[in-house]
Order: structure tokens, then C-alpha cells, then sequence
């Protein structure tokens, strides 16, 4: 940590330096500072789209509470004229869903009701939890009101706004109750973490209102003293640990620089230090889940650097340890998200969540990597795609100007970007999530191969599918926590992996990649579970090579055992051969209706038309595959599902997927002791296990061989020395090998 501008130093400032800069800190700087106000202003007062977006729409603040679509001006000037009134303490937001998964319809006053109606099915709840989920919302609608109000004075100078904003700061402190005690204990919301992501706007208010001639003296002190000191103090005994604690740091800090409290800054700047050395992973990602709780603490993070790197303490170059702080927790997800900017949803959170563009304007203005502006005019372009033609509701609300957009954006980033190259997208290993991606320049897998981590899944050595620009076989996430259907999304089941007995896998320990290889031709990723079913061995291996990929399972133990290979897809299936039908009992899976249920021995194989992109699909060996449907993000919408059983002490499931772009034809066949997947100029041939006589010999585990308009381009093996083509050796090593390729 640094004084801004002194060069990087790791240590964090003494407390005299922490009192001088709290202390001397021109208001105002929490939010925004006076010459970015006044560039604010300038762009306001021009027609363009800062004052668009001023005038007319910002997009949702998720966490915040405002609406889509409102803009700050048409915000302040509803709240200009109305009447607040603060209420009761509210309850716990995620208690107001319907059974079926679906956020139930706010009153439009977001006030208290007699009933509550589900958006999607109609039915219909009432009490009180759900009245204090209401006010819940209501409380961080105001703290929301209350910023907008004061940005609104910040940048017009009207002192009604002003005056209201204290108005909601006086009536916050003469009702204030009294603080947490612990994190479920006292203050004005029931969890500590709504605390914080409460007050923190209201302290960014409460500087940027400071000077105006709206709040008395008598005023500041009441506000301070009733209010502020009491929450920060409360959530400050809530505990540090995991995303509650960068919550409770962050709110603790904002609080702390917005009263000139050293102490409470300090405290945070300490606690903020701690977990960026002790919870951030070491590959960069927050260990719960990603596209939600990594980004989750990132945004509280960002409240307290952006008010004390105003005040002159620099946190964006802290690093605890070598590599570890926000730079990296901007830069990993970098490789993480899917093509199109969505966040793989694995483990809890929202399905429907894409890499934050609101928190990366704050990446493109604290550091000088042309990347960010890469990601920035890309990642509009992207979103701007997915909201014109997403299959899901809830994008539209997210897409479009965001708060630090407005604020810091710059309106000319297209074309700022032109000439920035994108960054180099590869296979990456993130060993500390325990998950790896595997990519080329057609598809992205991921493969979560970890042990069970906080907010984690069932899903051990589960995948996802991405390929030419559609997310295929994704994992939903999860609802709402207060869904009736929630166990479903914390089910085995709902991943695409393999369940043992239609039990639920128990939580892994284990972390470890038996091999990977980000190479040029080939992607490889292979793992091993024997700790999620009792006496139960999974080795999985996942190969991407062309515009191919496979994915092999090998099940062994001392007792039989019903092995359920499952996958889900978006699109429509359609069945290329008769096979027997047959009965399987499928009782175990209670959100699955099976439509088919047949035998097969030799090859099963569907293609799903998912309209920008197909996915032809064979599973080779014999069993009982079911198709039928599962819940996708929610109970109201339904996906394509597939399993296939296998019974015996063993078994082993050879998997082959080939996306194809509508009009492309792909011929998926096994000759002999090869499958074989020719698409385009492309053919693929895929050995599962040692060949001493064909066109391919080999001694591996696996080997693939790729064919470009017939010509040998590239070639693969893992666990083996030899691979010949036509009795030409492709890859020839001394002695046995994890991987190897070889390019031609
Ligand atoms: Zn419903
Ligand atoms: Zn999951």
C-alpha cells in the first residue's frame, strides 16, 4: 500500500499517516471527486450519451436498488417530491420467491401488502417475512434515492435535491434503532451484509452533501453520531470472514473516510489486507463461485479503494502476497468467462450473470492496461448481442450505461479500442477453485474437478459446453435461496457428470488434476474422484482438438452400482436410429421427466438444434440412455436432458460432441476400434485405448489424430510414447508420457 503516486509499497500506512490523509481529504472524494465532477458536469451539459444516460436510463444496480431504465435526474426529481418515510426494520430479500424459483412481483410503492403474486405461475404468498422482505427492499431503494439525490446536486447544483438527501440521512438517524450485535442481531436490516451494502451509499451521500447548505452542524453530528458510528460499529463485530466480511470491511471504511474516523479506516485497511492475503485463491478467483461471488466482494472492495485512493491510499497496487490483490481479481476472469462475456455459473448464484462492465470502468481508470479498454467496447458489443437475442429475461436490466460508466466512462471507447489487441485466451488451470478451462478458437469447456467450497455444488468432475458463440450445456446455477426448488440446483443431477446410485455426490476434499495440457492442436484435462461415492473410482478425461471434443469416463468398485452418465442441452433433440425401448427406474431424479427410455449397444446418438449453433452428439459402448427435460434457470423453463445408465462394478462411457453452425453437416462413426467425427475440410480420429493394427497404432490411453483436407495436421496422446498414422510415427517419445501432441 502506498500514498497515491509515492510508488508501490506494500505496507500499510502508519496511524499518523492514516490520521493526516482522513483528516485533509477535500470533500468531495467517496464517491467522486470535484474535477471529475466538473468533467461530469461539462459532458451533462452537451448533447451525447453522459447526458442520455443522465436524463433518460441507467441500467439496474442489482445490489442497489435501482430500478432499469431509471435515470439518476428522473430519479432525484421523483424523490425531490416525496414524502419519506423510513420504515420498520426489513428481513432477508431472499425470502421473497415463489416455489417455482421466480423473485416474486414488488409493489410498486414498496410497501407492505396483504399478497404477493410469483411473475411466472400466479400464485400467491403472504406474512411477514415476506412484508419484511419488502421493507428490506424498501431500505436499500431509499439508501439508492439518497445517492441520486446528491449526485443529482452534485452535478445540477438544486438544492431541493440536497435538502432531501438529508432529509433521508436525519430520518435515518432519528430512526435508526441501534446496531448489530451479531450478524443476524439488531441494526436496520436483518443480516449484517444488507447493513453494509446499505449504509455505504448513504455514507457516499452523506460526503457528497457535507458542504451544502442543507445539513446544519447540529445535523452532521446527529447524523454522525446516531447513524453512521453505530452501524459501522455494529457491522464492524459481524466477523471478516468470506464475502460478509468484505462487506462488513468495505462499508466499515467508506463509513470510516466519509466521518474522518482513522481508526474505523484503519481497521479496514487491516481487514482488507487479511483477506486479499488469506481468501482470494492464488489463482486470482474468490473460492466460492465466481460469477457471483467473486465479483460480489470485488464491488464492495471497490467502494473503499476508490474513497481512499482519493483521500490518498492506494490499494489497486497492494499486494499481500506476489500476484495476489485486485489487479488479479480483474485480470482472472479475463480467462474464465465464456466467449460471449458470461460468467460459467458454477456453484451458487445467478445463472444470467456476465462479467461486470460497470466494475471494469473502474479497472480501465486505476490501471494502464489497454486490456481493460479491450474489454470494455468488447464486452458492450457483446451484451448489447445477448440482450437483443437472449433466451433470458433478467439480461435486458443489466445492459446498458452503468453508474461508473456515467461517472469515469469514456463515451469514445470503440473507437479508443480500435488497434488494442484482444488478450490471448487459453486453456487455464485454476488449481486453487479447482477448475480448468479447456478452449480453442470454436469451443470453451470447463471442467470443475475441486473439492467442495464454500457456496459449492455437488459437481465434482462436471462440465460445461460452449462452441460458436452459444452456451450449450451450461450449469444453471442457482435461484433465489428462499426457491422451494433449490435442492434440485444443489443436486448431483443438475450437473453434467456421473451420479452413482442417483445419490448425490458427498463433499470432495480432493483437489487435484491427474494431467492438463494447453497446447496448440490439442486441450486436455483428465481427474480422478474417490471420495464423492464410498468405494467408488471416476477418472474423467476431457479432449478438445479441432471442432471436436470428447469427454471419457472410467467407474470401477468392488460392489455393483447403477452408473447415470448425465448432460444437459439447450436446443431440440432429435434421435438418428431406432433403439429398443425399455423401463429404467428414474424415481431417484424428481425434477427429471424422461420422455424415451432405450437400450443400446454399440452407439447412441443425438443431434440438439439449438438454432445459432447445433451439437451432434454420440455415446459409444452399451446401456439405457433417458431422454427427457430438466428445470434450466428456473422451474418455468425446461431443457433437453439426457442420461445413460450403466449397471456393474464398472463401467466406462466415451463421449463425442461435435457443434456444427446451422447448414454444416458432421458425420459422427466408430470403424472398428475408432470414432471418427469428419465436419467441414476436418476429420478427427479418436483411439480409446491401445491399437496395434489400423491406420492408427498406439500404445496410449487416449489418442487422437487430426485431418485438414487430408492431410495430417495435428496428433495427441495421454499416457503413452507411441502414435502412428498409416505406419507414420506422429508422436514418438522414450518413455511413457501424461501428454504429448505434435503439430504439422
Ligand atoms: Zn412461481
Ligand atoms: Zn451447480
Amino acid at each position: 500500500m502506498t500514498a497515491v503516486g509515492s510508488g508501490v509499497s506494500a505496507a500499510i500506512p502508519s496511524h499518523a499517516q492514516i490520521e493526516r490523509v482522513v483528516a485533509t481529504a477535500k470533500r468531495p472524494f467517496v464517491l467522486i471527486g470535484e474535477r471529475e465532477l466538473e468533467a461530469l458536469r461539462r459532458a451533462v451539459a452537451t448533447p451525447g450519451p453522459k447526458r442520455d444516460a443522465y436524463l433518460k436510463a441507467l441500467s439496474a444496480d442489482r445490489d442497489g436498488g435501482r430500478a432499469a431504465g431509471v435515470s439518476i435526474k428522473a430519479s432525484a426529481e421523483r424523490w425531490a417530491a416525496a414524502e419519506i418515510v423510513i420504515p420498520q426494520r426489513g428481513g432477508h430479500v431472499h425470502d421473497f420467491f415463489c416455489d417455482c424459483g421466480t423473485q416474486l412481483a414488488l409493489p410498486p410503492d414498496m410497501q407492505p401488502k396483504p399478497a404477493y403474486t410469483c411473475p411466472a405461475c400466479g400464485k400467491s404468498y403472504s406474512g411477514e417475512i415476506f412484508d419484511a422482505a419488502v421493507r428490506c427492499f424498501r431500505h436499500h431503494q431509499l439508501a439508492a434515492a439518497a445517492l441520486d439525490l446528491a449526485l443529482a446536486y452534485a452535478i445540477d447544483r438544486d438544492s431541493r435535491y440536497a435538502d432531501k438527501a438529508a432529509e433521508i440521512l436525519r430520518k435515518y438517524a432519528e430512526a435508526y434503532p441501534g446496531p448489530h450485535s451479531d450478524h443476524l442481531t439488531g441494526g436496520i436490516l436483518k443480516q449484517s451484509l444488507n447493513e453494509a451494502m446499505w449504509i455505504i451509499p448513504l455514507a457516499q451521500t452523506y460526503d457528497l452533501v457535507y458542504d451544502s447548505p442543507s445539513l446544519s452542524d447540529a445535523d452532521k453530528r446527529a447524523i454522525e453520531h446516531k447513524l453512521f458510528r453505530p452501524a459501522a460499529e455494529g457491522i464492524r463485530v459481524c466477523g471478516l470472514g468470506g464475502n460478509w466480511g468484505s462487506w462488513h470491511l468495505s462499508a466499515v471504511g467508506v463509513v470510516g473516510l466519509a466521518i474522518r474516523d482513522a481508526g474505523m479506516v484503519e481497521f479496514a485497511l487491516r481487514a482488507f489486507e487479511a483477506q486479499m492475503r488469506d481468501e482470494l485463491g492464488d489463482d486470482g478467483l474468490w473460492p466460492e463461485s465466481v460469477h457471483c461471488y467473486h465479483f460480489f466482494p470485488l464491488q464492495a472492495f471497490i467502494y473503499f479503494a476508490e474513497a481512499a485512493y482519493r483521500a490518498g491510499i492506494d490499494l489497486y497496487n497492494l499486494q499481500p502476497k506476489p500476484g495476489k490483490g485486485l489487479r488479479a481479481m480483474f485480470g482472472a476472469p479475463l480467462q474464465y468467462m465464456y466467449p460471449s462475456f458470461q460468467l460459467p455459473a458454477i456453484n451458487d448464484g445467478w445463472y444470467v450473470a456476465w462479467l461486470p462492465l460497470n466494475l471494469y470502468e473502474i479497472a480501465r481508470l486505476r490501471y494502464s492496461d489497454p486490456v481493460f479498454t479491450w474489454v470494455l467496447a468488447e464486452g458492450c458489443k457483446q451484451q448489447a448481442r445477448a440482450g437483443a437475442s437472449g433466451p433470458t429475461r433478467s439480461l435486458s436490466r443489466l445492459v446498458g450505461p452503468s453508474l461508473y460508466w456515467f461517472l469515469f466512462g469514456d463515451p469514445t471507447i470503440r473507437s479508443l479500442s480500435k488497434g488494442v489487441k484482444p488478450p490471448r485466451f487459453s486453456s487455464t488451470n485454476f488449481a486453487n477453485f479447482g477448475l480448468c478451462t479447456l478452449r480453442n478458437d470454436r469451443i470453451m469447456l470447463t471442467f470443475h474437478y475441486g473439492g467442495f467450497l464454500g457456496h459449492g455444488h455437488p459437481d465434482k468432475l462436471s462440465f460445461t459446453l460452449f462452441a460458436d458463440g452459444a452456451l450449450l450445456a451450461p450449469d444453471y446455477g442457482t435461484p433465489g435461496y428462499g426457491s422451494k426448488i433449490l435442492h434440485w440446483y444443489q443436486s448431483t443431477a443438475a450437473h453434467n457428470t456421473v451420479a452413482v446410485d442417483g445419490a448425490d455426490q458427498a463433499r470432495s476434499r480432493e483437489n487435484n488434476l491427474d494431467a492438463f495440457l494447453s497446447g496448440k492442436v490439442a486441450q486436455y484435462a483428465q481427474a480422478t474422484a474417490t471420495d464423492v461415492y464410498p468405494g467408488v473410482k471416476h477418472t474423467r478425461a476431457i479432449l478438445v482438438i479441432g471442432g471436436a471434443c470428447f469427454v471419457v469416463d472410467d467407474l470401477t468398485s468392488d460392489t455393483v452400482h447403477d452408473y447415470d452418465w448425465l448432460f444437459r442441452c439447450e436446443g431440440a433433440p432429435r434421435l438418428f436410429a431406432d433403439y429398443t425401448d425399455t423401463q429404467i427406474d428414474t424415481a431417484c431424479y424428481s425434477h427429471v421427466k424422461l420422455d424415451s427410455t432405450q437400450a443400446f449397444d454399440g452407439f447412441y446418438r443425438v443431434t440438439w438444434r439449438a438454432g445459432r449453433c447445433n451439437l451432434a452428439f454420440g455415446l459409444f459402448g452399451s446401456g439405457i440412455a433417458g431422454l427427457g427435460k430438466c428445470p434450466a434457470e428456473d422451474d418455468m423453463r425446461h431443457v433437453s436432458f439426457l442420461m445413460c445408465r450403466q449397471h456393474g462394478t464398472s463401467a466406462r462411457f466415451v463421449a463425442a460432441f461435435a457443434p456444427t453452425r446451422p447448414g454444416e453437416q458432421c458425420s459422427l462413426t466408430k470403424t472398428g476400434a475408432l470414432i471418427r467425427v469428419e465436419s467441414g475440410n476436418e476429420t478427427i480420429y479418436l483411439s480409446t485405448g491401445t491399437q496395434s493394427t489400423g491406420s492408427l497404432t498406439t500404445d496410449a490411453d487416449l489418442a487422437a489424430v487430426r485431418i485438414t483436407n487430408g492431410r495430417v495436421t495435428g496428433a495427441f496422446l495421454a499416457n503413452g510414447k507411441r502414435l502412428a498414422w498409416k505406419g507414420k510415427p506422429l508422436i514418438d517419445k522414450a518413455s511413457t508420457t501424461a501428454t504429448a501432441e505434435s503439430v504439422f
